[in-house]
């Protein structure tokens, strides 16, 4: 159980380091569920870092439930997020699935996403654990709190330190409305029991954009130390998760609205 101090996670990016943690102002990471091509993510990249989010996110390896969907693009849209991080100097956040493209994402990434799929995959843990780039490990859709804190330990006990927890939503019994439920009592919960950041991601977290941008003023409430929200240019006719992205102008409205409530920027 937590003994100490709040562990700040350091990140370096072109435009500087940026901290997590508790005793630090709160860090956005936005952009699109998957990266399409290069025009929409530079364009996502430039209106984000407008807004101020301090990392783009954008998925290469698409995690997808069919088979026949969309599966993203791989390596090339990691020389994607490669040009937006060129263009900005945001630091980019983005997945990684399978061991065999660990090289080729942990040079295009400032921070490693683990997706909820693979929470439990525990050696794709140790081997993210055993890399120098930072790790955002989102909690698995079923994951108890002490699963999900285990499993961080496993990156932890394998050398890196540098773990920040994504809350982004767990499965309970109804998800006719809401795509999961976002589960905002891991913050004081992990308060007590861990040192490590945590990031909440409204966006999985209730799957419809219009429910975002309550969820995140609450989890600013709550005590949260970073965000992550989905933002598309044109949501409508977006590859992946089209219904829970914000455009552009609605997030820019939203981290107005946020900076009233907590220190984003
Ligand atoms: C994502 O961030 O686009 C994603 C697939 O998230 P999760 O692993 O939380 O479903
Ligand atoms: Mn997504």
């Amino acid at each position: 159980f937590r003994h100490g101090e709040a562990s700040e996670v350091v990140v370096p990016t072109p435009n500087g380091d940026v901290y997590f943690g508790e005793h630090h102002p709160i860090v956005v990471v936005a952009g699109p569920c998957s990266v399409e091509n290069e025009a929409m993510i530079v364009e996502t990249a430039k209106r984000v870092k407008a807004a101020g989010a301090k990392f783009l996110r954008g998925g290469a390896y698409k995690p997808r439930t069919s088979p026949y969907a969309f599966q993203g693009y791989g390596e090339s849209a990691l020389d994607l997020l490669a040009a937006a991080r060129e263009a900005t100097g945001l630091g980019i956040v983005t997945e990684l699935m399978d061991a065999a493209d660990l090289s080729a994402v942990a040079r295009t990434a400032d921070i490693i996403q683990i997706g909820a799929r693979n929470m439990h995959n525990f050696s794709l843990l140790k081997k993210v654990g055993a890399q120098d780039k930072p790790v955002l490990l989102k909690r698995g859709m079923s994951a108890t709190i002490d699963e999900w804190l285990m499993a961080a330990e496993y990156i932890l006990a394998s050398g890196n330190p540098n773990v920040i927890l994504c809350e982004r939503g767990i499965r309970t019994f109804d998800g006719k409305y809401a795509r999961n439920t976002l589960d905002l009592s891991v913050l004081p919960v992990l308060r007590s029991l861990t040192h490590l950041p945590i990031m909440i991601d409204p966006s999985h977290g209730t799957g419809r954009s219009e429910y975002v941008p309550s969820m995140a003023m609450a989890a600013i409430a709550a005590g949260t130390d970073a965000l992550m929200i989905e933002v598309h240019p044109n949501p409508a006719k977006a590859l992946s998760d089209g219904p829970q992205s914000l455009t552009p102008d609605k997030f820019d409205r939203l981290v107005q609205e946020m900076s009233i409530i907590g220190k984003v920027v």
